[in-house]
């Protein structure tokens, strides 16, 4: 079993106390000490006083761990002081579980291990460690070699920063190889997969912080990350793992959903051990491909399927196209939507599955408002925008026969999406229009689409709605893509207005339930998504 240790930084030592108590209620099954703040500006005889007290009032067992400014420690202390400090808390009547001891300082100062007089201490283990904020070293198995040759070490622990998907699947590949208790993560974004899935491939501990604020390494998650929404306790060697593709992805609300559903199938569904994590991808497709070959050869990983977002709906089509109908089996809707956002296994057939729920998606909130067949005439879509959500939404509209008008601030981008949607086959019923984006208001549509970032709180304007709802015929359906905020400047003029609305939570829900049911195979409860998606955006307010 993998224990999950919440590290603690201390430079306030009644703080740190207060912290210990809340990593044990939290779920953590011992606590990392960082003691090198501690020593910093001060005498070792302070820090050791201070380190003691909290060994002995600490409820769960202890890593004592003076790390070396060399590899991010806080302290200018010299290696004879973090040595003397450690050494009096192994003689300690409280002696800490585990103390670390970085490679780099045993290989500076030879004698270090007798100086710790570790043989007359069994009681506290030696974790060897070594730490890479640049990058996975050049050396690291040659480091890991020198590190096995140290009989002392009881443990090993291996940490480097990943730039990319596959640094991060070398740390699965170096605890299948280890010769003892091994710890190997990796930092960063790139990184956090390996510290989720340290059960999965038999990492001994895996590092949490207590709040996001008090991480101690790049892009440590917190205990109730690891233990509510990725289920640490859950996962094993057998867990199927999802995930996120795009970039970035820190912020995605799909893990929080689709954790959930895994959550709710029962024991004996396949993916009731499944967990679903942020991929970052960088931007272009040479990394996404790199990444998505990595994915799905990696023996021990298990990947199973996973969302595709900005900017990489359009590489995933190609990926698929290039692996060849052997391997990946593309889905007519997507190969029409010219994107796709779901990759799905589909083990009955030993074949990839490639599709896209943002058109369905939308194609389906919409017909929860309007019944087409009472139509006396086809409702007038006006969509705004001309990028990827403006593809889906001109295509979900155009399929269900629906007169279609795309408008974009750059319009030559409305044109080629027009084009591209006029020579589909079977093309659209009703011939597709564009209008200049200055003629927007004009013109006084039965269904507005923003599919712009206009409104959006992170966007270019914020407090800008796309399009004044006062043109809107009454009666009129607003489809808002923005979910953040919820509430977008568009939105709250339409609702005053007397529109009726569908929100940008709602096709974010909506989305991602279709990619649910498809890789469970059983319907997932939008009621749950709804719920879980607009307390997270309410939280981000
Ligand atoms: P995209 O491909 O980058 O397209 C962005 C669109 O916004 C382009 O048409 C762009 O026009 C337009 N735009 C940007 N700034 C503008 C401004 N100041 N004035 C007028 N138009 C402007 O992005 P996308 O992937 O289609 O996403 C569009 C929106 O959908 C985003 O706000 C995103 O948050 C939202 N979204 C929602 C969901 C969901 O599930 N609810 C999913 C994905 C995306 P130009 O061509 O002139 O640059």
């Amino acid at each position: 079993m993998t224990l999950l240790c919440v590290s603690i930084a201390v430079d306030d030592p009644a703080h740190a106390r207060v912290s210990v108590g809340e990593a044990r209620l939290a779920g953590a099954d011992l606590i990392e000490l960082r003691l090198d703040p501690l020593l910093e500006g001060h005498a070792p005889e302070h820090a050791l006083t201070h380190a003691r007290g909290l060994l002995e009032a600490s409820p769960l067992p202890v890593i004592a761990t003076c790390r070396s400014p060399r590899e991010g420690g806080e302290t200018s202390a010299s290696d004879a002081d973090r040595l003397a400090l450690l050494r009096g808390l192994i003689k300690a009547t409280s002696p800490p579980r585990y103390i670390d001891l970085e490679l780099s300082t045993l290989e500076s100062a030879p004698d270090a291990l007798d100086q710790l007089d570790l043989r007359a201490h069994p009681e506290a283990a030696l974790i060897l460690s070594t730490h890479e904020f640049q990058g996975r070293p050049a050396d690291l198995l040659r480091r890991i070699e020198r590190m096995r040759a140290v009989e002392e070490a009881a443990v090993l622990k291996i940490a480097y920063t990943a730039r990319s998907a596959r640094d991060t699947l070398e740390i699965a590949d170096l605890l299948a190889a280890r010769d003892r208790p091994t710890i190997a993560l990796a930092m960063g974004p790139f990184g956090l997969a390996s510290r989720v899935l340290a059960p999965k491939f038999g990492g001994f501990i895996t590092f949490a912080a207590l709040h996001r604020a008090s991480a101690t390494a790049p892009a440590q998650p917190t205990i109730a990350d690891l233990l509510t929404l990725y289920r640490a306790r859950e996962i094993d060697e057998s867990s199927p793992v999802y995930g996120v593709l795009g970039y970035p992805v820190e912020h995605s609300l799909s893990p929080h959903v689709h954790n959930a559903a895994f959550a709710r199938l029962p024991e004996t569904h396949f993916l009731a051990k499944g967990v679903y994590l942020p991929l970052p991808v960088a931007p272009e497709y040479e990394p996404f491909k790199a990444t998505l070959d990595a994915l799905l050869s990696h023996k021990r990983l298990t990947f199973r399927g996973g969302s595709v977002t900005i900017p990489h709906k359009e590489n995933l089509l190609r990926f698929a196209r290039e692996a060849g109908r052997h391997v990946f089996s593309i889905d007519p809707l997507a190969e029409r939507a010219g994107a796709a956002n779901t990759l799905h296994f589909d083990a009955s057939r030993a074949q990839w599955l490639v599709t896209n729920t943002d058109a369905p998606a939308i194609a389906e909130l919409l017909s929860e408002k309007i019944d087409l067949e009472r139509q006396a005439k086809p409702p007038h879509a006006l969509i705004l925008g001309a990028g990827g959500v403006a593809r889906a939404a001109a295509l979900a509209c155009a399929d269900a026969a629906m007169r279609v008008t795309i408008t974009n601030r750059t319009p030559e981008r409305a044109v080629a999406l027009a084009r591209d949607l006029s020579a589909l086959d079977p093309p659209p019923q009703h011939p597709i229009e564009t209008i200049p984006w200055e003629m927007r208001g004009a013109a006084s549509p039965d269904i507005l689409i923003n599919a712009t970032s206009v409104g959006m709180s992170s966007g270019p304007s914020p407090d800008e709605a796309p399009y004044e709802p006062e043109r809107l015929a009454e009666g009129a359906l607003v489809l808002e893509t923005v979910y953040n905020p919820l509430e977008t400047p568009l939105l709250r003029a339409a609702r005053a207005r007397g529109c009726a609305i569908i929100d940008g939570a709602d096709l974010f829900v909506q989305q991602a339930a279709l990619q649910s049911t498809l890789w469970t195979g059983a319907p997932a409860s939008t009621e749950l998504f709804d719920r879980i998606v607009r307390e997270r955006l309410s939280e981000r307010r």
